[in-house]
């Protein structure tokens, strides 16, 4: 399918790298135009964009520092103005701590800058996009299906590591976030997902792949044995996108290898 042909249009928030770019790349391939946000890597998001216009697609690409609520609207504001509509929000940005640090020794300034990009930054992009989606009431529009927002949390949402203790309250923080948007926006058409990784091959796993090579492959961590991939979670988003969940909202999507099993 061409991006003509689907007409939908999607920002991806941290698109130009690791999850985000791999939700990019399949939203456009079920024919999205995309708007490719990034922070700070204006090469890595010109290439996702220069692969999907090779391939017949739409996208552009957007900076804007998701922490900063000031920077949402010109974000949000340009897939109307690029495209002229907006029909899913992406919300994958997102950083691990600097430093892992223990719960006892862990500094206030760490946790602050976890929240505002994990968490506060998600919250006032949802609410800033999700006004523009009841404004521009894509109903009347012709839009013939709901919008969504997709929230990318983690399995730390409700896996306790002790020495990353503000990644994990800022994923546990989606999770509610999830549920109050999805219960507010319920009755303006718009269904939100969260979508929770397990372990996934990108940059940010990069530092401690030795240790999650041997509990996949050695120590048993994952019923399905082996990393996850960007694409495993772009074709979660994709699910999504396509309208194959039309009356789920609120829900959780684990696309973790079946990390969150307990076995006996
Ligand atoms: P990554 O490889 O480090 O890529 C991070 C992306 O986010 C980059 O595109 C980066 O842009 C962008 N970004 C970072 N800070 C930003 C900001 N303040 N504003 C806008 N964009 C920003 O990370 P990843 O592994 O793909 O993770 C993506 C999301 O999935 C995160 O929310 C992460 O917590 C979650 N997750 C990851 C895993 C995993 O195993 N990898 C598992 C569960 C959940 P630049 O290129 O410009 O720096």
């Amino acid at each position: 399918m061409s991006a003509e042909e689907s007409g939908r249009v999607a920002v991806v928030t941290g698109a130009s790298r690791g999850i985000g770019r791999g939700i990019a790349l399949a939203l456009a391939g079920e024919g999205h135009a995309v708007v490719v946000n990034y922070v700070r890597n204006e090469a890595a998001a010109q290439e996702v964009v220069d692969r999907i216009t090779a391939l017949g697609g739409r996208a552009v690409p957007v900076r804007g520092d998701v922490a900063d609520p000031a920077q949402h609207p010109a974000l949000v504001d340009r897939a109307y103005a690029e495209y002229g509509r907006l029909d899913l929000l992406v919300n994958n940005a997102g950083v691990a701590p600097a430093q892992r640090t223990d719960l006892l020794g862990a500094a206030p300034e760490s946790f602050d800058h976890q929240i505002a990009t994990n968490l506060r930054g998600p919250y006032f992009l949802t609410q800033y996009a999700a006004r523009k989606m009841i404004e521009h009431d894509r109903d009347a529009a012709g839009a013939g299906s709901r919008a969504k927002i997709v929230v990318i949390s983690s399995i730390s949402a409700t896996t306790a590591s002790t020495d990353r203790g503000d990644y994990c309250l800022s994923k546990a923080g989606l999770a509610m976030m999830v549920k109050l948007y999805a219960a507010r926006l319920a009755a303006h058409g718009i269904n939100v997902y969260e979508i929770r990784p397990g372990i996934i091959a990108t940059d940010m796993t990069g530092k401690v792949k030795e240790k999650y090579d041997r509990l996949i492959h050695e120590e048993g961590l994952t019923p399905i044995t082996r990393w996850g991939t960007p694409d495993d979670v772009g074709r979660a988003v994709v699910a999504v996108a396509t309208d194959l969940l039309p009356f789920s909202t609120g829900s959780v999507i684990d696309v973790d290898g079946g990390f969150h099993l307990r076995t006996l």
